[in-house]
């Protein structure tokens, strides 16, 4: 028999067997008074009814019947007979009624009833029960066999839900237990005062219980939909109508669970919009609001297409949980994400310094041994904050990056940080050139590991490379800022930077041992480069290497309105002026640092062009 293959089909085939023996075993089918027929009836009636209109109860909206309370006072009043027979005409008008639910689920329902309504009998007989009116000194029988109808019908359910949906016993039943112990109790209770309104009024009883239970019913739907209105309203952001802080813990800590139990990888995303407090000051908070709202559409709208989920994380902060997604799929989708929101026009985004809206993101996977929640939304954290540091408008996976913020604490850290201070000073007006100088500094510290350098000249590279496009705090805005090409006088004055540079730092002697490199990063190899034109060897070396660095930055990094190079286009620029305007001892070393961070870095989208 293919029907009896599983063990949840053999549990369903058993208690269905075991159901219909009893009914035919234990019901003598006598013939009916014309008053027991219309018992019967009103009795089935008012169940239909009931089944219609349940109990709806938070949190889930799993329904309460007060079908077992008519059973249970039926049982008590007019015995076993009787009782199975309501249930044998009500299990049919529901099948009639309800025939999209399969077959064997009205098999069963009418099975477990059986059993449950019969053994509830038996048991409140043997304890001494009498069928008939109802007495105070039957309260122990009562109690007994009410109880056994709770415990029969939570074990028949959470069986089931054991086999089909392959739970675990202790989670199963204490689930059932938790959720259905005061409801049931209390419909119990009923069917003992449904039992006393119907032995004192028979069936005008029954009349006032099922008008109870009805608007008793249409008083919990109302309080259900409250519920679930306010219950919605407390998980939502009232300003984006994304999922709250708080909501997206909890799903994270649902959403890692499983990940860890399927097998399946998972990555938590987090994104903070770049120079929003600019936003808010230039065109006010309002605005502001409308801005985040606009760009709350835009992450919900991309995430829904991949069913993954997004929150306000707070601020002008998001995340996204990424189920079953691995990290090099969230990368892609990330920067999807990220030139969909730097090509949106948002009202006032020409203003920001990258002239368009932008956002830096970290994205943290989970791993096997991720202890908790919190370990991944820091491993976010730091690789957000990492792409914030690397000059924004960029996505960081966690790990990849990792040593940049342990490399930032070595020896050169306070020198670094008084470099990076007086730049931030200067280049204030030029936000541009002082992200540019950001990504060239960390270029310089990761080429500078494969180079054979001393201390001191690496530390000057690094430095220099930092500080080397000081002297355009000189240039006024206009031209720093122009959209369309230099006219050749601007493009003289852009070009004395270097001289204005060497000019600025000669002020600070700490300074002095970087002048070379803030006056020649524009020196050319083959000699046609600013400000003298030296050839070869004589433009020293960190000059020389600095010039590729700088150079490669500038390819690939452009203003929204600026087409720019990928970073396999710019490695072949590399090539191609390989020897003209770089010293090819460099320009294949520096290519394999790219390719190597290629994989996991996103070309960076908007900056200025470096002259
Ligand atoms: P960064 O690129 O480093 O992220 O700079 P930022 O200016 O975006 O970040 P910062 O943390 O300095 O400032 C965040 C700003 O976001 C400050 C606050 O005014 C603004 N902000 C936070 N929540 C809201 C909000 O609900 N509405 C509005 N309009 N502004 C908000
Ligand atoms: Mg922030
Ligand atoms: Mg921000």
């Amino acid at each position: 028999m293919q029907f009896l293959k599983t063990t949840t089909n053999k549990y369903l085939f058993l208690v269905s067997v075991l159901g219909f023996f009893t009914f035919f075993a234990f019901n003598d089918f006598q013939i009916y008074t014309n008053f027991k027929w219309i018992i019967t009836f009103a009795l089935a009636g008012a169940i239909l009814l009931l089944n219609h209109y349940p109990i709806l109860l938070p949190p889930k909206g799993n329904s309460l019947s007060m079908d077992s309370s008519i059973y249970l006072a039926s049982l008590f009043l007019f015995g076993l007979n009787l009782t199975l027979a309501v249930l044998l005409i009500n299990s049919i008008l529901f099948a009639f009624t309800q025939r999209k639910i399969v077959w064997w689920k009205h098999i069963f329902n009418f099975s477990s009833y059986v059993l449950m309504i019969a053994i509830s009998y038996y048991i409140y007989t043997l304890f001494g029960g009498t069928i008939g009116s109802i007495h105070i000194n039957n309260s122990v029988p009562y109690l007994i066999s009410l109880l056994t109808y709770f415990a029969l019908n939570v074990i028949f359910i959470g069986l089931f839900f054991i086999l089909a949906a392959a739970e675990s016993f202790e989670s199963v039943f204490k689930e059932l237990i938790k959720e259905a112990i005061s409801p049931y109790l209390s419909t119990l209770m009923l069917s003992l005062v449904l039992a006393i309104l119907m032995d004192a009024k028979k069936l005008f009883g029954l009349f006032l219980f099922t008008c109870i239970a009805f608007l008793l019913s249409l008083a919990f739907k109302q309080h259900f939909h409250l519920f679930k209105e306010i219950s919605e309203k407390a998980n939502k952001d009232f300003l984006t109508g994304l999922n709250n802080h708080g909501y997206f813990k909890e799903i994270l800590v649902e959403e890692v669970a499983a990940a860890k139990e399927n097998d399946q990888p998972l990555c938590v995303v987090l994104l903070d919009i770049d120079d929003f407090k600019k936003y808010n000051d230039l065109y006010g908070h309002i605005e502001g609001d409308h801005l985040l709202q606009e760009f709350g559409l835009l992450i919900k709208t991309a995430a829904e297409q991949e069913n993954f989920i997004v929150a306000r994380y707070g601020g002008e902060e998001f995340s996204i949980i990424m189920p079953n997604t691995t990290c090099q799929k969230a990368i892609s989708f990330m920067n999807e994400l990220r030139k969909k929101t730097n090509d949106t026009y948002y009202k006032g985004v020409e203003r920001l310094p990258y002239g368009c809206l932008s956002f830096s993101a970290g994205i943290a996977e989970c791993e096997k041994e991720t202890y908790n929640t919190s370990e991944l939304l820091n491993k976010a954290d730091q690789a957000m904050y990492s792409a914030k540091g690397q000059g924004k408008n960029l996505v960081h996976i966690y790990n990849q990056y990792s040593e940049y913020s342990t490399h930032r604490s070595l020896s050169l850290e306070k020198e670094l940080e008084e470099a990076e201070h007086q730049l931030r000073i200067f280049l204030s007006k030029d936000v541009y050139t002082y992200r540019h100088s950001k990504r060239v500094y960390q270029y310089a510290v990761d080429f500078s590991r494969i180079l054979t350098l001393s201390d001191y000249e690496r530390k000057t590279l690094i430095l220099g490379a930092l500080i080397h496009d000081i002297g355009k705090i000189e240039i006024p805005r206009d031209i720093l800022n122009k959209k369309g090409k230099l006219e050749p006088h601007e493009w003289e004055m852009m070009k004395m930077h270097v001289t204005w540079g060497k000019e600025i730092i000669s002020t600070n002697k700490k300074l002095e041992d970087l002048i070379p490199l803030v006056e020649l990063h524009h020196e050319r190899y083959d000699g046609n480069g600013y400000p003298y034109g030296l050839k070869g060897k004589s433009i020293p070396k960190l000059a020389r290497i600095l010039c590729i660095i700088d150079s490669f930055d500038a390819m690939t990094t452009e203003r929204p309105y600026q087409k720019t190079k990928t970073f396999e286009e710019a490695i072949i620029e590399l090539r191609t002026c390989s020897g003209k305007q770089f010293d090819p001892q460099f320009v294949e070393p520096f290519i394999a640092i790219i390719k190597q961070q290629d994989n996991s870095m996103v070309s960076h989208k908007t900056e200025q062009l470096v002259i």
